[in-house]
């Protein structure tokens, strides 16, 4: 019986002590000043953690940190002499190449038809966490069409030697 008191008091105490932890942790994240990209796309970290489904790959690490083959990036780092997207001349960063560019419109648009709705940094996060098939959606619009090693792979292309 008191066994029995005592492990209900530590599983209470540790399920309290983790439910507080998260909003300590949420809190960090929502007013960080680092990673403002990734919050933009993960803004509930909660939900992001529990999703029972989806490998974080490094080409998806370069999409939610913004820190790959984006030639913005690679030009502040002089791995490229230029910034301007290979495909339309704009500046070719993240957000350009995963909501912007029109080399990748017709993705986003077979996104949104799969989906039901438009692929944008607001909805990204429901994108990979509603359903396995949300996610692969998701990423397959993200990685396998605008992040992959696909744009390696034009003369234009830099590289990160
Ligand atoms: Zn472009």
């Amino acid at each position: 019986m008191i066994q029995e008191r005592v492990e209900t008091y530590d599983i209470e105490q540790r399920n309290t002590a983790k439910i507080n932890l998260m909003a300590r942790w949420q809190e960090k994240w929502t007013n960080g000043t680092y990673g403002r990209w990734t919050w933009r796309l993960i803004p509930n970290i909660q939900r992001w953690i529990q999703r029972p489904y989806g490998e974080v790959d490094y080409f998806l690490t370069q999409a939610l940190s913004g820190h790959g083959c984006f030639r913005k990036y690679l030009h502040d780092r002089q791995k490229t002499d230029s910034e301007a997207c290979i495909y339309c001349r704009a500046i070719d960063d993240v957000e350009h190449t995963l909501f912007a560019c029109p080399r990748w419109e017709e993705v986003r648009n077979n996104l949104a038809a799969e989906t039901g709705s438009s692929f944008n940094d607001t909805n990204m996060m429901e994108n990979l966490t509603t359903s396995e098939e949300t996610w692969k959606i998701a990423y397959k619009a993200t990685v396998n069409e605008s992040c992959s090693s696909a744009r390696y792979q034009t003369a234009e292309s830099p590289t990160l030697a």
